[in-house]
């Protein structure tokens, strides 16, 4: 387990597959951890054959892909709710880097399982049922995708 994730667990989820969870009781604001892995330049990006693994590739908004996939933590298990408890920030590391911070967005109970809006972006050309979402909130749109009019 990466000791940069103390408080999170990785287990079965109800929602899909492996999800993560609190280890402890957390408040409001509280850095889960930072969406680790190989990076991907969008020239690299480009040359590459990308099959199973898309699920966890995460873009940032300079170019940069990181692919959580490859040496990624236990934050790469983080399912999508439409309605989550946590969101991914990005941010400048000690060195410069632009890096992806899981935040709490409210307080946590020990042993919840913790979400992130994924608000994909997709090509156009998408098939809409590769991104269903059954995530169960009130607010579900049905689709990882982010709504319409949205940016990253
Ligand atoms: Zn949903």
């Amino acid at each position: 387990m990466n000791a940069r994730t103390p408080y999170l667990q990785i287990a079965s989820s109800g929602v899909h597959g492996l999800g993560v969870f609190a280890t402890q009781d957390l408040p409001e604001a509280t850095l889960l951890g930072t969406y680790q892995g190989r990076r991907f330049s969008p020239e690299q990006l480009s040359r590459r054959r990308w099959d199973d693994s898309l699920t966890y590739l995460f873009s940032l908004s300079n170019g940069d892909t990181i692919d959580g996939s490859r040496g990624g933590n236990a934050t790469r298990h983080i399912n999508h709710s439409c309605a989550p408890n946590c969101e991914a920030v990005e941010e400048w590391d000690a060195r410069g880097r632009l890096v992806l911070r899981i935040y709490a967005l409210r307080p946590l109970c020990a042993g919840e399982e913790v979400f992130l809006d994924y608000g994909l972006i997709v090509d156009e050309s998408y098939d809409a049922t590769d991104y269903r979402c059954f995530c169960g909130a009130v607010s579900c749109r049905g689709s990882m995708v982010a709504p319409a009019g949205t940016s990253a």
